[in-house]
């Protein structure tokens, strides 16, 4: 969830929840003295239908489109390619010493047909050398000497490797021979790396629970439409990454437990047979397994008593995580993810007994799990399992979840929905979210609202996405905010980041869905999700997609919502009777083509509500007339948009004179 704009100085997600409320309420008072007053002139004469015959499209990509990587009716092209690797990690942790020892190899095959004569290398946790650029400051605690390289090798030869570059979260590595087309190479590192003491998204939880995320050097993407991502990471974007394969090997002492991301290969090596026992039931149980109790922690009785060696496996996956502690307690139980093969996921927590709302963590992961699966995205859950950890981030990763605890278990379970959802988006799509976090976040959203209306009912789901989702941008104070959405994420912060990565987009999407309706937009979703799963998507292949799958040219509607400058603030400009009801024209002053439900007070002291949905912007994005059907005498019309809220409610009525 990037929950947040994490730790320190940042708020955590849940001030950041609350100073938009607050936000909310003091932009309402300011409101009242700035209301426009709605003149009636006719917006939609004077702003003819714009061309949006087709989409901006920045130069690099629509030189990917040109070498047929990518085609225009939304499917990968008949040239697409992406590059992947295999890795080969140990690694070795004994906390409370903080250094962790890796050594790595990365098998990384060319599939571009590029000769690539270098490879950029990630160290995301460079990020901690002093002197990194952060998109935020950081405190002592924070800051460690980074990413220790020992060895590196290429194809077993050794390299130089110059530690002194000015360089942090990434570098580029010259190859003693260049790498062609269809070859691979092997690189080999070992590595070290003391663990930042404040742990946000990945660190020392307590003195002896280490969250390891971001943490393996690994090959950067090379992709059709970059090249290499060179992007360096400031703990505000998070994720692009190839799909790989891993074998991975965690070393620790005697009582540590390890939660990683994908299949534990050894559980028999690892875990007392009693524990053995429970972790095997959990994978078939529809309930809550205690697998390991506090009893069984204090009792020193959940792993095997000698150094262990936890073996772990992910294929065609983009990343890893992993949690070890020696007093977590570990729950465990499974849900039916698909109801065609009855494949089942395993739902694990691992948390400080203290933690109360976490005894129901498995429980609200099965919920997510089952509910994702069979509404939406409505696409079975992709993965073995998921495992959420008690942490202070609010953050996914594949398989992983690194999330508060919280006094209120709605909120808990809120968390840890939005961050299952991440499942689908950025993960099994392979989701630039480090560009274009509308299609991660946005779509994490959407799925957070949508449970959250079975969860709670749609009112209260509603008044909760709009406090947290929307207020913050509804009542804007910055001109950052209203940034178009397809504004590269990483050249955005703070607020306009969050806003154009979550709740704008997913109204978008949200519109989208109440304008095309349920069937025709799980057309659209699940086509995109079909052709792209596990490559690389880029926005315009899904909007193309849905244009394709819809057979509707829906550019207008990605254009004002998408690459536009804009708001919603819609305005009635005049009502009049006509025929057999009255003919209301409503103006689009901010300019996001935004459903609306036009509610009628009539003469008789009832009232009615009209739906009108985003199609009314089809035509003429500016002005649309709509006509409420009723035999009745109106009094008052007004507008209300509900979730997507009116940035000035002050042009929202008509009465009649
Ligand atoms: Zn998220």
């Amino acid at each position: 969830m990037r929950g947040g704009f994490g730790i320190i100085d940042r708020p955590t997600k849940q001030e950041q929840l609350v100073s938009s409320g607050m936000r909310f309420a003091w932009s309402l008072v300011a409101l009242v003295g700035a209301s426009v007053i709605n003149t009636g002139r006719p917006l939609g004469a004077q702003t003819a239908r714009p061309t949006t015959d087709t989409l901006y499209m920045p130069r690099t990509i629509k030189a990917a489109y040109g070498k047929g990587t990518r085609s225009f009716d939304g499917r990968p092209g008949a040239t697409y390619w992406q590059n992947r690797a295999r890795y080969t990690m140990t690694i070795t942790v004994a906390p409370p010493a903080r250094s962790i020892r890796g050594t790595e190899e990365i098998v990384y095959a060319n599939n571009s047909p590029d000769t690539l004569r270098i490879v950029v290398i990630k160290l995301f946790l460079n990020i901690h050398k002093p002197g990194a650029p952060r998109a935020n400051g950081s405190p002592e605690e924070y800051l460690t000497s980074g990413v220790q390289i020992d060895r590196f090798a290429v194809n077993g030869a050794s390299q130089p490797w110059n530690a002194d570059a000015p360089v942090f979260t990434w570098r580029h590595v010259q190859l003693p021979t260049p790498l062609a087309p269809k070859d691979s190479v092997r690189l080999t590192f070992d590595w070290r790396y003391d663990i930042s003491r404040l742990s946000n998204r990945e660190g020392m939880l307590d003195p002896t629970t280490f969250y390891l995320a971001y943490f393996y050097p690994r090959v950067a993407v090379y992709d059709d439409s970059d090249g290499w991502d060179t992007m360096d990471f400031m703990d505000a974007q998070e994720f692009y990454s190839d799909f790989n394969d891993y074998e991975v090997a965690v070393t620790v002492p005697a009582n540590y437990v390890v939660w990683g991301t994908g299949t534990l290969l050894n559980p028999s090596d690892v875990l007392q047979p009693a524990i053995l026992q429970r972790f095997n039931q959990s994978l078939t149980s529809d309930t809550t397994i205690r697998i390991a109790t506090r009893a069984d922690v204090s009792s020193r009785s959940v792993t095997r008593q000698s150094e262990n060696t936890w073996r772990f496996r992910a294929t065609n996956i983009s990343d890893m995580a992993f949690n070890l502690s020696n007093h977590y307690v570990w729950d465990g139980g499974s849900v039916v993810v698909d109801t065609v093969s009855r494949r089942r996921a395993s739902v694990q927590a691992a948390y400080n007994d203290t933690a109360s709302d976490y005894r129901n963590m498995v429980r609200y992961g099965r919920h997510a799990l089952d509910w994702l699966s069979r509404n939406w995205p409505g696409v079975p859950y992709p993965y073995e399992k998921t495992t959420v950890v008690q942490g202070p981030a609010g953050m996914e990763y594949p398989m992983m979840a690194n999330d508060e605890s919280y006094p209120d278990t709605v909120f808990s379970r809120f968390v840890a929905e939005h961050e299952i959802a991440h499942t689908f988006f950025p993960f099994y799509m392979g989701i630039n979210e480090s560009r274009y976090a509308f299609m991660d976040e946005g779509w994490a959203t959407t799925f957070e609202y949508l449970i959250g209306s079975v969860d709670l009912g749609t009112e209260a789901a509603s008044a909760a996405f709009k406090q947290f989702r929307v207020g913050s941008w509804a009542n804007a104070r910055s001109p950052l905010e209203d940034l178009p959405i397809i504004t590269p994420a990483d050249a955005l912060a703070s607020f306009a980041y969050g806003d154009n990565a979550y709740g704008k987009a997913a109204l978008g999407y949200l519109a989208l869905k109440d304008m095309l309706g349920d069937n025709a937009f799980r057309a659209g979703l699940h086509e995109f999700m079909n052709r792209w799963h596990g490559k690389h998507p880029l926005p315009w292949d899904m909007f193309n997609t849905f244009n394709n799958v819809t057979g509707q040219n829906l550019n207008w509607f990605w254009d004002a919502w998408y690459f536009r400058n804009g708001y919603i603030d819609l305005g009635i400009a005049s009502a009049q009777k006509a025929g057999n009801g009255y003919s209301v024209a409503i103006d689009n002053v901010g300019g996001m083509p935004s459903p609306v439900d036009i509610e009628a007070h009539f003469a008789d002291g009832t009232t009615q509500r009209f739906h009108q949905t985003a199609g009314i912007w089809a035509a003429d994005r500016r002005r649309a007339v709509v006509t409420i059907p009723t035999g009745k005498s109106v009094q008052s019309l007004s507008l209300d948009g509900g979730i997507w809220m009116d940035a000035n409610p002050a042009n929202n009525s008509w009465t009649q004179r």
